[in-house]
């Protein structure tokens, strides 16, 4: 699983304007600050590849990244802003959900959590809306470097938190896979991972 060659492709404001292609996708997506970026970063040893999309105005808007020439990585807009209203913070929906529910080649969504906080009822409401749609998820859990906080638990407790309210709330089995952007953990085996999925 080895990246020889990322290059963006396009923006696009909505699903339809997405690039034609039969090539297979993943799509990133998780709270603002979750750490999306670093990991795109991380995934592909390239800088300017995140930065692209975080350029003003580019946030909002689906981009598109062709990996190998085989495979697209395509980040989606955060979602959950701290500083977005109540009513505008699921909003993400809304703009991603036509995109979710048309794109034929999505092969699954990678759900970004961070694992260095609690539970987050926004990520909990994003993974059943996903699931309820039978769209395929992947939980990558980020940040899972970060040690004990004052007074808050520790990333593998983080996560056993999310999965346990996933378990009994929702009837979805996610895969789920630990990363770190600053160790480097979970890169490899993420890798692999949609390398499996392309080729099911
Ligand atoms: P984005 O808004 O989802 O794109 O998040 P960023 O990639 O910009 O990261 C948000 C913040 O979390 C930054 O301060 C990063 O340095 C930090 N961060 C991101 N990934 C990790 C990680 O794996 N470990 C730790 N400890 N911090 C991280």
């Amino acid at each position: 699983a080895r990246i020889k060659g990322v290059e963006f492709v396009k923006s696009s404001g909505r699903a339809k304007d997405c690039p034609k292609d039969d090539r297979p996708e993943f799509a990133i997506l998780g709270r603002s600050n979750v750490g999306k970026s670093s990991l795109i970063n991380a995934l592909v040893h390239k800088k300017e590849i995140a930065l692209t999309s975080k350029k003003p105005g580019k946030t909002q808007l689906i981009n598109h990244f062709l990996v190998n020439k085989s495979w697209y990585l395509v980040d989606l807009p955060g979602y959950g802003f701290a500083k977005a209203p109540e009513a505008a913070k699921m909003d993400w929906c809304s703009f991603t959900k036509e995109y979710f529910l048309n794109r034929d080649t999505l092969v699954a969504v990678l759900l970004l959590i961070d694992a260095s906080v609690p539970p987050q009822k926004i990520d909990l409401d994003c993974a059943n809306w996903l699931g309820r749609n039978n769209i395929p998820i992947t939980f990558v859990f980020t940040k899972c470097d970060k040690m004990k906080v004052a007074k808050g638990k520790r990333p593998d407790e983080n996560i056993r938190d999310f999965q346990e309210i996933i378990r009994q709330n929702y009837k979805i089995h996610p895969p789920w896979i630990m990363t770190s952007s600053v160790s480097g953990m979970g890169r490899d085996e993420l890798l692999l991972h949609m390398s499996q999925l392309r080729n099911y």
